[in-house]
């Protein structure tokens, strides 16, 4: 049987492009199936009670599995082939050992940050966040005794720190959590930074965590395990998914950082289902070409959307240039610009919604990444429960429109833009 984990030709390291359709499954274990079937089964039969009793004290930790004697499947919230071979190529497509799959973007989010944060402890965040993830930080983590400090991307490391002992003096520090590009702004966070703050934090099993939520750039344009990141996190349901069709979430790294995880999904039942496991999959084979032609349409969206009259400001990370503030971290931590673009037009919530109700191309939906082109309103839609001092002092105004482009063709959705901007 050829090795299904292997990862280079006589030594010739093989891209995740090229590994993504067979990577991690052997068509020897379905009949010769070239593709993997869906497995839609809660549960699977033990060849001996022997087995199942081996199989169960590997997965309650009690035994260490060995080649002679692997882990097994046991029952599809603690795994499932589908789940398990969709891990292994997220795993690759980062470069770390482990991946974890999710019900749903907050499902990864939420049993990442209640496998780690206790009562008295602080969550160190960016700002702006995706509007459900501020409010697991600012609300329901607070009611479990969980302080959140907040840090926006203009802020020093030493004004983080400054603001970290002034909010949440004499508690622990427990992770700190970064979503960059920010959503709905484009802001950047310097992840190495997150890190060094960790590690002025604690050593070894004290030190802080530094999870990433890179939901907007993907592995394709940003791989945070690089920069110092522990765990990556990604609502799956948005680029690696790619078709509006599927709810799910990921998180990658090491084996070490994501064995927590594991447990606290398995008794939380915060798992993905087997077939999204399997559309994943197939996602995951079209990544590369998907992520570079919505990123090649959305430079020339956003260049049609900086000339044009109407629109007051353009946040998109391919206009970050040599003078701007952002320029060499995005140059040091980013591998492309993505498909993300906000931008302000006249006249406020009212310019906003006459440009969004006279779409016909890009749909007027929350959501992102996916193959056709999305816009919506942050200020009253994805982010409407947000504070709103908050929203405006990080730039999520009344006139923001955010745009996720998709892979139609640029000059229609030039056209549609043009048209729908008429309307302002
Ligand atoms: N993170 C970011 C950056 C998001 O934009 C979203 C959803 O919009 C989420 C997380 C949550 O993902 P899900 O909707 O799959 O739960």
């Amino acid at each position: 049987m050829r090795d299904s984990h292997r990862k280079d030709i006589d030594g010739h390291e093989l891209h995740p492009e090229s590994l993504s359709m067979g990577y991690a499954y052997h068509p020897e274990w379905s009949e010769g199936a070239l593709k993997s079937p869906v497995f839609q089964t809660s549960t699977f039969a033990f060849a001996s009670a022997e087995e199942g009793k081996r199989f169960f004290a590997i997965a309650y930790g009690l035994q260490e599995d060995t080649e002679e004697e692997p882990a097994g499947l046991i029952y599809s919230r603690i795994n499932n082939p589908d789940l398990e071979i969709l891990e292994d190529r997220m795993a690759m497509w980062e470069g770390t050992e482990m991946g974890l799959a999710f019900a749903s973007g907050m499902a990864a989010i939420t049993t990442t940050l209640l496998s780690f944060l206790r009562p008295g402890d602080v969550i160190l965040h960016s700002c702006p966040l995706y509007g459900g993830t501020d409010h697991l930080v600012s609300e329901t983590l607070e009611e479990f005794d969980i302080t959140a400090v907040s840090f926006s991307a203009s802020m020093s490391r030493e004004e983080i720190e400054a603001k970290l002992a002034r909010e949440a003096p004499g508690r622990r520090l427990k992770m700190v959590y970064v979503e960059t590009p920010a959503n709905p702004t484009n802001d950047l966070i310097d992840i190495s930074m997150a890190a060094e703050i960790a590690a002025s934090n604690g050593q070894g099993r004290t030190r802080p965590l530094v999870v990433v939520d890179n939901t907007f750039l993907g592995p394709l344009f940003q791989r945070p395990l690089e920069h110092g990141a522990d765990i990556v996190l990604y609502s799956a349901t948005k680029f690696l998914g790619g078709h509006s069709d599927l709810i799910a979430g990921i998180a990658v790294g090491s084996r070490e950082a994501l064995k927590p995880v594991a447990a606290t999904r398995t008794f939380m039942g915060t798992m993905a289902d087997p077939w999204t496991g399997w559309l994943l999959m197939r996602s995951l084979e079209t990544l590369s070409l998907r992520m570079n032609r919505q990123a090649e349409n959305a430079a020339r969206v956003a260049s049609f959307l900086r000339d044009h009259p109407k629109v007051l400001k353009v946040r998109y990370l391919g206009f970050l240039d040599s003078g701007h503030p952002q320029y060499e971290l995005f140059k040091r931590q980013c591998r492309g610009a993505g498909a993300m673009i906000s931008f302000e037009v006249e006249d406020g919530e009212a310019g906003a919604f006459r440009f969004l109700n006279a779409l016909s191309l890009v749909s007027l939906a929350v959501s992102l990444g996916g193959t056709e082109s999305l816009a919506e309103h942050p200020f009253t839609m994805t982010h409407a429960g947000v504070d709103i001092d908050h929203k405006l002092a990080n730039g999520v105004t009344p006139g923001l429109v955010r745009l996720s482009v998709g892979v139609e063709h640029p000059d229609d959705l030039i056209a549609d833009l043009a048209n729908a901007l008429g309307n302002v």
